[in-house]
Order: C-alpha cells, then structure tokens, then sequence
C-alpha cells in the first residue's frame, strides 16, 4: 500500500490513499469492457468500496473508497474477471491509450487493432517505467486521439505506422510491422534518460529529433496541428451512444445499469474515452442513461467544468470542488473552467482560461494557466470568485 505522493499514480495493485479511502484503477484491455465485465467492477466497487467510480482522462476507471484489505480483495475479483494482470510490475507498466471504437468504426485504419493487442505483451517485458509513462495508439476513424498526448504516440495509417514523442516537435514512421520494436527502444532508450520523469522533460533536454535517431528512427519536423477533442456524448454517428457523469464520477449502480443497457440494445460493450466519457456502440435510445442522471447534450454546462475530486475524497483538497462544481455549473460562466481542490490541478494538467484553486484562505482565481500559476486574484468565497469571472 502506498500513501499520497506528488507524481505517484495508483494502479490496481498499488492503490492510492485519498480522502475516502483507498483509490484503485482498472486500465480496461483495448478500451473495452464487456457487460459482464462492467457489472463485475460495479458489484466489487460497490462491495468492497464506497461505489464512486472516476472515469479518467487515460480512459480508466478508478473506484474509491476501499480499506487496505478490501483493495486486495477487489483487485483480485479484476484479476479473475481478466480485468488486469497479477503481476503488479506488469500492471503498473501497462498505460496504453488506445482508440475507443476499435472493432466497431470502419475507419480507424486497418491494422490498428493488431497493434493495440500486440502492445501489451511487449511492455510487459519493458523495465519499469515511471508511473505515468504511456502510450498512446491512434488510428483516426469517427474518435480519433490525435488531439490527446502521451509519452510514446503511435498512429496507424494503414500503410505505416507514425511515431511521436511527448513534447516533441519531430515524427518519425516505420512498417506497422517494426511498430512494437520501435516502441520498445523508445521505452527502453528512455530508461536511460534519468532524471526524466516524462518523455517531454526528456525532449526538453535532448530533443525529440534525437531521441528518435538513438533508436535507429530516421525523424523529421512535425508540423502536424493538434486538433480539439471530437464530441464524444450524445447520439454519435455511426450509431454509438455516448455518456457523460457528472464532474466525472459514476455511481457503481450507474455502470450496471448501463452494462444492461449495453448489452439488451448495443453490441454488449462499453467503452472508455479519454474524454471521461463511456460510449456504447449499438445503442441508439438515449432516454434510459438520461434516466440514469447521466450527461447526454454536449451543451451541458457540466461538461465545460473540469473539477477534480477535492474535498472529502482528497486530502489534500481545500475545498469541496463537487459540491462548488455544481455551484458554479448553474452559474453559466462561458468556456472551459478547471476547479481545483489545491494547486496541484490533477483534473486539467495544461491551462485553462479560467482556474479556481482552493487554498487554505479561500479561492483563487488564475486566468489563462494552470492550478499551480500566479492567482490574479486570492483569498474569495465562491461567490466572490464567481462575480470577477462574470465581470466583462
Ligand atoms: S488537485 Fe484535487 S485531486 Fe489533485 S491533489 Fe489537489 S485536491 Fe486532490
């Protein structure tokens, strides 16, 4: 069991000590669950822990609540429900993003799903990586992940396989054959690179042009633009029905109930998004999730509000970032706004226009940055903060 730790990343069978308890993490196999699989986590969540499930921003889900016995009890029910690996060094290596409709979108690129199903096996043999080393899988279709980030970015075209480092501004590309070896120098090149923690502080330091010729990549500028995030609730094309939880947090009877619905009206899958959200392929009906209190307009004020867990869940939180959430939800400030319990700013890493960050005096307010920057202004109630956001 490990204790709260700046950089730490829980696993399943390395929780995590919140607030509520014990915090776990399943990184479901290719962003997929089945419905049995769904309801198997929902009953253990709900069993052994307190029944809150975070969707994540790397598409896992994190229950809460457990004490440190019932953590090893609910890892053990995912390891039998083929949920993870029963080595807890595989575990925690494994960390790979992969594209959420795969096997149901005709246009993610062919080739794709073999390489997200090859990856595992191969990072299982990798040395030990820092806790929040990834990877990441893209090969375009109606949800592509061009937008997101990751240490190691892998995206099939079909033809070839690009490949890009965090924080880099160079690709390389190689036959969708060489893909996994390519991957594993770069994971295995990086262990060499201490004290980087991340592949971007590795960049920041030699280059991401050079990282890719140390492992025999011939790379060249990358003037890709990132794309925003695709909308991914609501009825989607391609018939697949996406849900959103409110501030991202599920309730373990939500997730049985859309395991059931995924199962009666979809294909029998849920899957998982970078954008904390749970798509479910087949299903056209949205009304039972709305039944659920779950997300399904993509105007929903909700989902501009990026909150972290906050206070009780974390101790480390000065506030009650949920129950503030919902507060500043009704408020209808416009754009994005990242609510943090402290400066650390787990929910939304990068800036946002508009940050409040708890502090033992009160709010803060930040503009155009990140939880940890300068406050443009300190020491407010909620309602204070709320009325300088919604100044002109
Ligand atoms: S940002 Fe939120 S979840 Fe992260 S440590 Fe601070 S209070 Fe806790």
């Amino acid at each position: 069991m490990t204790a709260l730790a700046r950089g730490w990343c829980p696993s399943l069978h390395e929780p995590m000590r919140s607030g509520d308890g014990w915090l776990s993490r399943i990184k479901p196999y290719a962003a997929c669950l089945g419905a049995e699989q769904a309801r198997i986590i929902a009953r253990e969540a709900a069993r052994h822990g307190n029944g809150a499930i975070d969707l994540t921003q790397r598409g896992n889900l994190q229950p809460r609540g457990f004490s440190g016995a019932s953590a090893v009890a609910f890892a053990n029910a995912m390891v039998a429900a083929g949920l993870a690996h029963p080595d807890p060094a595989v575990e925690r290596n494994r960390n790979l993003l992969a594209p959420p409709l795969l096997g149901h979108d005709p246009d993610i690129a062919p080739g794709t799903a073999e390489l997200v199903e090859a990856l595992p096996a191969a990072m299982a043999e990798w040395p030990a990586l820092p806790g929040k080393f990834g990877l990441l899988v893209d090969g375009g279709g109606r949800l592509p992940l061009a937008g997101e980030g990751a240490d190691i970015m892998l995206r099939h075209t079909g033809a070839w396989v690009e490949l890009r480092l965090g924080g880099g501004d160079a690709m390389a590309h190689c036959a969708p054959a060489e893909a996994v070896a390519a991957a594993t120098a770069l994971a295995r090149h990086f262990t060499t690179l201490a004290p980087a923690r991340r592949m971007r502080q590795a960049v920041a330091a030699q280059g991401a042009q050079a990282i890719l010729a140390a492992c025999g990549l011939e790379a060249a500028p990358d003037l890709t633009p990132r794309p925003a995030p695709p909308i991914a609730v609501g009825l989607l094309p391609g018939q697949v029905l996406g849900v959103a939880a409110p501030f991202g947090q599920l309730r373990a009877e939500q997730l049985a109930a859309l395991a059931g619905l995924a199962e009666q009206q979809g294909d029998g899958t849920l899957r998982l998004t970078p954008w904390r959200t749970l798509l479910l392929p087949g299903v056209e009906d949205a009304a039972p999730a709305a039944a659920l209190g779950l997300i399904l307009a993509p105007e929903d004020p909700r989902l501009r509000i990026a909150s972290c867990t906050g206070a009780p869940g974390c101790a480390s939180a000065f506030i009650d970032t949920r129950a503030a959430a919902a507060r500043v939800a009704a408020a209808g400030l416009p754009g994005l706004l990242h609510l943090s319990g402290c400066a650390k700013g787990c929910a939304h890493p990068g800036p946002a226009p508009a940050t409040l960050v708890g502090g033992p005096d009160g709010y803060a307010i930040i503009r155009d940055g990140r939880a940890g920057d300068r406050p443009a202004a300190a020491g407010l109630t909620l309602e204070q903060a709320l009325a300088v956001l919604q100044r002109p």
